[in-house]
C-alpha cells in the first residue's frame, strides 16, 4: 500500500524515463531532496508537463515509493517568470539549484530553512537589476546553505587561536578555516582577504535572506565577483566537486 504525503518543492533537474515519463529532482518543503517519476510529463497535452519543467515551484500530492515517488497532483506555486526572462538570472538560478544537489543530500531536519532559502533566492535573483545584484543574492544563498549544513565560517575569528581579525584574514581552504597573521605562519597556501571584505561577508551571512543589508547598494561588481568565486572555491574544496558553470561575462570582465 503506498503512503500519500503532501509537500511544496522546487524542480531543480529533469530526466527522461521512457518516451512518456520523466524523473524529476526535487528540493521539498518536508523531505529535502526527492525524486519523482512524472508520469506523462512528456506527452503534448501533459497538465504535468508544464509544472514539471526545472525552476518551477509546486504543491504536490506524492505517493511514496521504494525508489521514486510518483506524483499524483501537482498544483503551481510559482513559475520564478522574471528569473526566466534573461540568460544571466537563468544560469545563477541553475547554479544555485546544482549547489542545492551537491550539498543538501540529507538534509530533511533542515529542509524547510534550505527550501525557504532557495525560494527566495529564485525570487530575489528574479527581481535583481544587474549583473552585481544577482551576484550578491547567489553569494548570500551559498553563505546561508553552507551556515545551514553546518559549514558556515567564522570570517572574523581566528580559527586556531580564537582571537578577532584586525587587518587582514588568511583564509586557507586546505584547513576549511580562516587564520590572524601569527597562526598563518608557515601555512603557504592561504588567501589575503582584507578585513572590508570579513565584514561584508559577516553582514551578508548574519543577515536574513529577506532582508537587504547596508552593502546592497554600495558594494561593486568587482568586489561582489571576488566573494562569490572565494566562497564558489571554497565550497568545490568541501563537496571535492566542481561546479560546471561558467559565466562568460565574469571571466571577459
Ligand atoms: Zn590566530
Amino acid at each position: 500500500m503506498d503512503k500519500q504525503y503532501t509537500t511544496d518543492a522546487i524542480n531543480i533537474k529533469s530526466y527522461p524515463l521512457n518516451d512518456f515519463d520523466n524523473i524529476l529532482l526535487m528540493y521539498s518543503k518536508t523531505s529535502g531532496l526527492i525524486k519523482c517519476i512524472a508520469k506523462g510529463a512528456k506527452k503534448p497535452k501533459s497538465k504535468l508537463g508544464a509544472r514539471a519543467q526545472v525552476l518551477f515551484a509546486n504543491k504536490l500530492l506524492l505517493n511514496k515509493g521504494k525508489t521514486f515517488d510518483k506524483i499524483t497532483q501537482a498544483q503551481g506555486l510559482n513559475t520564478f517568470s522574471k528569473l526566466r526572462e534573461d540568460f544571466d538570472k537563468l544560469s545563477y538560478g541553475l547554479y544555485c539549484a546544482d549547489f542545492i544537489s551537491i550539498f543538501c543530500t540529507d538534509t530533511v531536519d533542515e529542509s524547510e530553512k534550505i527550501y525557504n532559502i532557495f525560494y527566495k533566492t529564485l525570487e530575489n535573483i528574479g527581481n535583481s537589476e544587474d549583473k552585481k545584484e544577482i551576484l550578491l543574492q547567489t553569494l548570500k544563498f551559498q553563505l546561508h546553505i553552507l551556515e545551514e549544513l553546518g559549514w558556515g565560517i567564522d570570517f572574523g575569528i581566528c580559527s586556531c587561536c580564537g582571537t578577532e581579525i584586525k587587518e587582514y584574514s588568511y583564509f586557507s581552504n586546505e584547513e576549511k578555516g580562516n587564520f590572524c597573521a601569527t597562526c598563518t605562519k608557515g601555512n603557504i597556501k592561504v588567501q589575503k582577504i582584507p578585513k572590508k571584505l570579513i565584514d561584508f561577508l559577516c553582514t551578508l551571512k548574519e543577515t536574513s535572506i529577506e532582508q537587504k543589508t547596508k552593502y546592497d547598494n554600495i558594494a561593486d561588481l568587482n568586489t561582489v565577483s571576488i566573494c562569490f568565486q572565494f566562497i564558489k572555491k571554497y565550497s568545490e574544496k568541501i563537496s571535492g566537486r566542481t561546479q560546471k558553470f561558467t559565466d562568460f561575462n565574469l571571466i571577459a570582465s
